[in-house]
């Protein structure tokens, strides 16, 4: 049967209700027939907040050592309220830390890097019928201390796992449908991309888009590994991520502002002197004389004074998708 894992983020998981819903979705996967793995985040801004509290308990320089102890519990507490929604559904699971998944990790506590993954449990588990839930974010280091891995670590604690389970894919849940082909506030006809390859993502991010999975990005591109970005609030596919990606050609577009230039991308595959041809035809067809542009076979990357950027973001967006 083919291993899946499936992370929530913290938005997924604010109250009992968002959870059962959770719940529910790892259930529908498995009535698919497809063996779930289920990471976690803390509940939305329980992170912070725990910060908060170390910042009043233990006052400027807290020891990190005692901060990864005490951020690894908001996930903890994720995984352990997620395998009692699921038993409560009549499933069988059972919560895990971190290092009971198997996550070895280096002794950088706040920042810890992956060192090894043992995936024995989890298989054994996984075998016994029951769902594995794992508090993401943390591992264990060679001498048992917990660790956590960075800041919205999670992410990379599922494709760690989508890595060492060899899972079919690694599906991220999050309170946005997926990825667009421009921002939705700044293109109103903006819409979801289907397939796209890991990296369009990155050259995406490397342009100023916020992409809150990208280091889990980079290493599912280094593996191997397809992500299918989510909203766990809607039933509709979301938008996966391979090497290949979708047809060749322009995919998404971006906009970037610094200082008083605005830099509008556009990121596909195979870009060339056609696109660059019909970039500036666009940008005339506007109004608008671009100061500067890059070609390159990722991207083409267009300059124009600050206050016109949305405008030129508009007009290609049309013009190219
Ligand atoms: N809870 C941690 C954070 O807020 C890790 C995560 O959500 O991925 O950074
Ligand atoms: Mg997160």
């Amino acid at each position: 049967m083919k291993i899946i894992i499936l992370k929530f983020g913290g938005s997924s998981l604010a109250d009992p209700g968002k959870i059962r819903r959770a719940a529910a979705l790892v259930l529908a996967q498995r009535r698919g027939g497809a063996r779930p793995v289920v990471v976690v985040s803390a509940p939305a801004d329980s992170t912070d907040d725990l910060l908060k509290l170390a910042a009043a308990a233990g006052g400027r320089n807290p020891s990190r050592r005692e901060l990864d102890a005490l951020l690894a519990g908001g996930e903890q507490f994720s995984a352990a309220l997620m395998a009692l929604a699921l038993e409560a559904e009549g499933a069988k699971a059972i919560s895990l830390t971190g290092g009971q998944a198997g996550i070895m990790t280096d002794a950088v506590h706040s920042d810890a890097g992956i060192r090894r993954i043992d995936p024995a449990r989890l298989r054994r588990e996984l075998r016994a019928g029951r769902i594995p839930v794992v508090a993401g974010f943390q591992g264990i280091t060679a001498a048992g201390d917990i660790t956590t891995l960075g800041r919205g670590g999670s992410d990379l604690t599922a494709v760690a796992l989508a890595g060492a389970l060899k899972a079919a894919v690694c599906e991220f849940f999050t309170d946005v449908k997926g990825i667009y082909t421009a921002h939705p506030a700044l293109v109103p006809e903006a819409r979801k991309i289907k397939l796209i390859s890991y990296d369009e993502v990155i050259a995406l991010a490397a342009l100023g888009t916020e992409v809150r999975q990208l280091r889990a990005v980079r290493y599912a591109a280094k593996h191997g590994i397809p992500l299918q970005l989510r909203s766990s609030f809607h039933t509709e596919a979301g938008t996966l991520v391979t090497a290949a990606g979708g047809p060749a050609g322009v995919t998404c577009l971006s906009l970037q502002k610094k200082g008083g230039t605005a830099l509008v991308a556009l990121i596909g595959r195979g870009l060339g002197r056609p696109e660059a041809l019909k970039t500036l035809a666009a940008a005339r067809a506007a109004g608008l004389a671009p100061a500067a542009i890059r070609t390159a076979p990722g991207s083409i990357i267009v300059s124009v004074p600050a206050a016109q950027g949305e405008t030129l973001l508009k007009a290609l967006h049309t013009a190219f998708i």
